[in-house]
């Protein structure tokens, strides 16, 4: 397979300079912006409108202790638990340890949290403390109910803007810029950036912007399968520009598919809305199309069982259903009755636009991409092992998650590891360095026509969903090699076909790591290995050799 090593763009005709550059505008790369621009110049350069990724969608809240009757080693055993294995412990408490002063960070900043009511058994005027799937405590820090992403993206809009970040939107990243550092060994040095045209595809221009801190923060990859509940924007761009780079991406097989997105008929494709776990949290319950509960027997939290077991569950009673496969299954929050409107407006919303009413009606739902748990390796302060890089948010794999991610553990990673990063920045800066490798000066290379986009998210929905096996995987991966043998330079440089590129690079990715880890870890189940193996008991970083995703460690 011969993958692209740079994406094909017009000649770049502006140049700017600033300390510090982040490519995404999510609470990760607004949070590095904020904590870094009291000293630096600093640029967020976001593809499409601010909040045009995941943290706009978040429904559940953030995670984190603020119940006395709680405690950080409840959180800590909660996300090892979850991670099955891989999480590094030491990141983990770091973690744990920062959420509930991120939490009071984001309060001070404005961001207007439920409160306890004196009516709960909480603490009237604090945060009201919801409970997800595998927490064993209530500690997610929630917002109007169901909207607390819209909440924490708008507090850090709005906080960026009036601290002086400067915002450049509808602007693509598209491949970092390298240079040499003192002693000669790689750093980066800036990235080339397409200026979109109104219409938000074609390229208006191109230029490079040089900065001594490049910070990915380009969110996940959930847009690489047909059935999400990721926002179109998440394509998997930072993991595609790493692996470009040069760079090795760590643990991408582990893709969190959530049990409970809506299921609107079998040719539905794209963003699907989410059902949170919140709605479990409530007692919720899910039964079969022959109206027998899915989870009694196979986990003793049932319905609030991690993520991966649900999952595995509904997709397993699906596959079993009498006469065929069965492509979604219910969830009856029917008990609730109309507090089911206050409690989760969102998803009501979406409810009734499918047609059913959720205080009366079981909600039709089935598995779909959700969280990827893998990407470019990272600290929690963001540094990556490449000099003037950083990583932070969903396109990093910082440790904390492992082979799986604990319910709204990502809201609070992205905004510790962002305001870590950028206070750091803050404080210090790496070297300048200059470009050594300043991009052709015409289009080279050979980009996916945006009509194959269809082909590769079928393909890893298909081959590389909850449940894999071998055959399937090399199935996936003739269809990416398909796929990949229509990259052409006829097609036109434009955000469609950048980010078609950009799916079918980390496909490839996804699915040779899929292949390769012969095991069943966390949110990676294979049936054809159901069990989780000592020896794969490691990381699995890939790269991109010549073109070809080849295992670069397992670690
Ligand atoms: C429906 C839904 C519900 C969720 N609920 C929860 C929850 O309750 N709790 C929780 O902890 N997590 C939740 N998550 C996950 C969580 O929202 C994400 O992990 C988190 O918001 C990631 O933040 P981020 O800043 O890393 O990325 P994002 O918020 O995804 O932002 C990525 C940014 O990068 C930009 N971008 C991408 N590529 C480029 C490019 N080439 N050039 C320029 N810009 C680019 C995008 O436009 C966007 O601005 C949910 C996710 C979804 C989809």
């Amino acid at each position: 397979m011969q993958l692209p090593t740079r994406l094909p763009a017009p000649a770049p005709s502006w140049e700017r300079d600033v300390d510090v550059v982040v490519l995404g505008s999510g609470a990760a790369g607004l949070a590095a912006a904020l904590a870094a621009r009291p000293v630096r110049s600093a640029l967020v350069v976001t593809k499409d409108v601010l909040g045009a990724g995941s943290t706009a969608w978040a429904q559940g809240g953030l995670a984190g202790v603020l119940d006395p009757a709680d405690s950080l080693e409840n959180h800590v055993r909660d996300t090892l638990a979850a991670g099955a294995g891989l999480c590094d412990e030491a990141v983990v408490r770091e973690l744990v340890a920062e959420a509930p002063t991120a939490i009071r960070y984001l309060m001070r900043l404005g961001a207007a949290f439920d409160a306890a009511d004196a009516v709960a058994s909480q603490h009237p005027g604090e945060p009201a403390l919801a409970r997800e799937g595998g927490h064993s405590h209530r500690r997610i820090v929630h917002s109007g109910g169901d909207r607390s992403g819209a909440e924490v993206q708008r507090t850090l809009d709005e906080s960026a803007v009036a601290a002086g970040v400067d915002v450049l939107e509808r602007a693509f990243a598209l491949d970092l810029v390298m240079g040499l550092d003192a002693a000669g060994g790689p750093q980066v040095a800036g990235v080339l950036i397409a200026s979109l045209d109104d219409a938000g595809d074609g390229v208006a221009s191109v230029g490079i912007v040089t900065a001594r801190a490049v910070v990915l923060a380009t969110g996940g990859y959930g847009q690489v399968f047909a059935s999400t509940s990721n926002p179109p924007a998440v394509t998997g761009d930072g993991v595609a520009m790493a692996l470009r780079a040069g760079l090795a991406v760590r643990d991408v097989e582990f893709v969190q598919f959530h049990p409970t997105v809506m299921w609107r008929g079998p040719d539905a494709t794209g963003q699907q809305a989410l059902v949170s776990e919140a709605v479990r949290g409530e007692g919720a319950i899910l039964f079969d199309g022959a109206g027998e509960r899915v989870m009694v027997g196979v986990h003793p939290q049932e319905d609030l069982a991690p993520r991966d077991v649900v999952a595995a569950a509904i997709s397993r009673r699906m596959a079993a259903a009498p006469g065929g496969i069965d492509d979604h299954v219910l969830l009856d929050a029917t008990h609730l009755g109309e507090r089911f409107y206050e409690r989760f407006p969102s998803i009501t919303a979406a409810c009734r636009a499918a047609g059913v009413d959720p205080a009366r009606q079981r909600i039709p739902v089935a598995p779909a991409a959700h969280y990827v748990c893998g990407g470019v390796p990272a600290r929690l302060d963001g540094t990556t092992s490449m000099p003037g890089l950083y990583a932070v948010g969903e396109v990093s794999c910082t440790g904390v998650h492992g082979a799986n991610r604990l319910a709204s553990n990502s809201l609070t990673e992205s905004v510790v590891s962002g305001t870590r990063l950028g206070r750091d920045l803050a404080w210090e800066l790496p070297n300048r360095v200059e470009p050594v490798d300043p991009p052709p000066p015409a289009p080279i290379g050979a980009a996916l026509d945006p009509a194959a986009r269809r082909d590769v998210r079928a393909a890893m929905s298909r081959y590389v969903g909850v449940l894999r096996d071998a055959d399937g995987l090399a199935a996936a991966s003739s269809a990416l090699r398909s796929a990949a043998s229509k990259l052409s330079v006829e097609v036109p440089p434009g955000r469609r076909s950048w980010e078609g590129t950009n799916l079918l690079t980390v496909g490839s990715a996804v699915a040779m790591a899929a292949f390769e880890r012969t095991e069943s870890r966390g949110c990676h189940r294979r049936t054809d290995h159901p069990e989780p193996s000592e020896r794969w008991r490691r990381h699995l970083d890939v790269r991109l050799d010549q073109g070809d995703v080849v295992v670069a460690a397992a670690s």
